[in-house]
């Protein structure tokens, strides 16, 4: 079905990464940098040449536009996704994409900065890269993979199904989402516009990785009041605030239910902010979980720690506030088992092994999921994310145009 296609994906990301597109957690505006929204155009005028009439940008960034269905089959309509913003970790003006072919293992030095090294033996997937043609930044900056490797993915899926009316598909749809690294790339979205049942974001890194799992995720406000006086004439009086936090903190377990000592599928709780005076001090944490009722447990043991220390200054009270954040999306893809079945199928049929992951972390695809649309994440093959050793192969991108043309036919040969 390849044999004669050249694909477009590789091309058409060189010139996208040159296109700063860094969002700004600091902005409240939608999106929250304007710059987003030039390549946002881009898309949307390239993909009306292409033949998709409807696409098109709306006032707040995202692109929209439908392939329409070539079968008489009634196929549910299926959803690509990807962002166009850049992690603000990691300067995302003047890239310049390097392609280092049929790459030996060797050591790549980036030239703008000869202290950028991307070695095998900090990378170990480049392993499995012998043989490709890799592009890299050249030093400076990240590289943008992240995720304009799904974008490019996607706009090349677009090309092959425009001129490829052969490979039989129901409608197709897709969306280009600004701020997903600020964690507002659904905000706007409008999901009775895109009309989708099943959605995919192409977001993911290693060659037959798909992640139907995230984190179950709640914020934690702790308020502790204290009792303030004079601090000359204090004494059996004053109750400081910023005392008992700082104990709560030193209480928190060390060994385990914290980032620094868990990894794969423990949670935990992790004070992100303290902000007080010696009469009230508040401190937040993030609690994170793949199962939704692990949450409650460790918000269980939170509130009683909180509590024991508290207790130690009788005129001390405190407050204990749970904010939910976002949830497992395998609570509502496990509603939907086709939608992660046929995705491993097209694995499959790429040639591919298929590695199911889980997300220490959210997705926007977590948060879709829960406004109705069910929403797994694919492999782009982004490699070194938001870092200046940031890398792809473009073998690997080819390879998810493929998954993704044979999950359109999947899903039609599996419809009636
Ligand atoms: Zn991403």
């Amino acid at each position: 079905m390849f044999s004669n296609y050249s694909f477009t994906a590789a091309e058409r990301f060189l010139r996208y990464v040159q296109l700063d597109t860094q969002s700004d957690p600091q902005s409240s505006s939608s999106p929250t940098t304007e710059k987003q929204k030039e390549l946002s155009r881009i898309l949307a005028t390239e993909l009306q040449h292409m033949g998709v009439t409807d696409a098109h940008m709306d006032e707040w960034g995202y692109v929209y536009g439908t392939i329409p269905s070539n079968t008489k089959k009634d196929v549910p309509s299926i959803c690509f996704c990807s962002h166009v913003d850049t992690a603000p970790d990691c300067s995302g003006a003047n890239v310049k994409p390097l392609v280092h072919k049929n790459y030996q293992g060797n050591d790549i030095v980036l030239p703008d900065d000869e202290t950028q090294v991307l070695r095998l033996s900090e990378y170990p997937y480049l392993e499995k890269l012998i043989g490709h043609d890799i592009i890299t930044a050249s030093g400076n900056t990240l590289l943008g993979a992240d995720d304009k490797a799904g974008v490019a993915e996607i706009m090349d899926l677009a090309n092959f199904l425009l001129t490829h009316p052969e490979v039989k598909h129901g409608e197709v749809k897709i969306v280009f989402t600004p701020d997903e690294e600020v964690g507002k790339g659904t905000a706007r979205i409008d999901l009775k516009k895109l009309g989708a049942a099943f959605a995919y974001t192409l977001d993911g890194g290693d060659a037959g990785s798909l992640e139907d799992e995230t984190f179950s995720a709640d914020g934690v406000v702790v308020t502790i009041n204290g009792v303030i006086a004079h601090p000359g004439y204090s004494k059996g009086k004053m109750i400081n605030a910023m005392k008992i936090a700082g104990q709560i903190l030193d209480a928190l377990p060390k060994d385990r239910l914290s980032p620094e000592s868990t990894e794969g599928k423990r949670g935990f709780i992790h004070p992100v902010r303290i902000d007080g005076l010696a009469e009230k001090c508040t401190i937040e944490f993030i609690v994170r979980d793949f199962v939704t009722a692990g949450l409650k447990k460790k918000e269980d043991f939170l509130k009683t720690l909180v509590g024991e220390t508290v207790r130690g200054y009788p005129k001390a009270t405190f407050d204990f506030q749970v904010i939910e954040q976002y949830r497992n999306m395998k609570e509502v893809l496990d509603q939907f088992p086709q939608a992660v079945d046929n995705a491993k199928e097209a694995i499959h049929r790429a040639g591919l092994e298929v590695k199911i992951e889980s997300i220490r972390g959210g997705t926007d695809g977590s948060r879709l999921s829960f406004m109705g649309l069910p929403c797994p994440n694919l492999f782009a093959g982004m490699q070194g994310i938001h870092s200046k050793l940031e890398h792809i192969s473009i073998q690997d991108m080819n390879k998810a145009v493929e998954t993704m043309v044979h999950l359109v036919q999947v899903w039609e040969e599996r419809a009636v």
